[in-house]
């Protein structure tokens, strides 16, 4: 089933430097890389889809084997239909472990030839997640060590 696909799915809303940081450490270890913005009708963001696909493309463009799409649905679906057999997530902490191991256990248990792969954020990005970056956003703050240089316009755009 693996043929060197590699997909890191999330919400991306919107990338962060955290996110970049995985992303280039996967394509050392991937031929291919696949970043997979989910789209959820039941969890609207700040941004829409294409929004956080466009944020993702500028801030990935450095990245050869690194592709960006959007998929809906289960991600062992897409997953299939990519023919991909690996699965990547990070952690930051252990506050994370819960709801990664559960989700996991639920992809193996669907589909068991996929295995999930997570990686551990580097120290100095453990801190920054998406919902922080909104929050400092929306209050006028200076969020800008924490997400790509190319996307701190349409965050600030978007607060304005
Ligand atoms: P989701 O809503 O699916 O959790 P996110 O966009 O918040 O999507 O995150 C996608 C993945 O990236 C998750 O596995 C998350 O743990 C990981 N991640 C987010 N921020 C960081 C970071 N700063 N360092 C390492 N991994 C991170």
């Amino acid at each position: 089933m693996y043929n060197g696909l590699c997909v890191y799915p999330g919400s991306f809303d919107p990338v962060t430097l955290g996110h970049v940081d995985l992303i280039e450490r996967a394509s050392v270890l991937f031929p291919e890389v696949v970043v997979a913005v989910l789209n959820n009708p039941d969890k609207r963001g700040k941004f829409d889809v294409a929004q956080r696909l466009s944020m993702l493309e500028r801030a990935c463009r450095h990245l050869a084997n690194v592709r960006i799409d959007s998929f809906g649905g289960l991600l062992v679906d897409y997953m299939r239909k990519q023919g991909a057999g690996i699965v990547l997530r990070g952690l930051r902490a252990v506050t994370d472990f819960e709801s990664e191991f559960q989700m996991a256990q639920v992809n193996r248990q669907i589909a068991p030839e996929i295995e999930t792969l997570f990686l551990m954020t580097s120290p100095h990005y453990a801190y920054i997640s998406s919902s922080a970056v909104k929050q400092i956003a929306s209050f006028g703050g200076d969020f800008s060590s924490l997400v790509p240089a190319v996307i701190i316009d349409d965050i600030r755009n978007a607060y304005r």
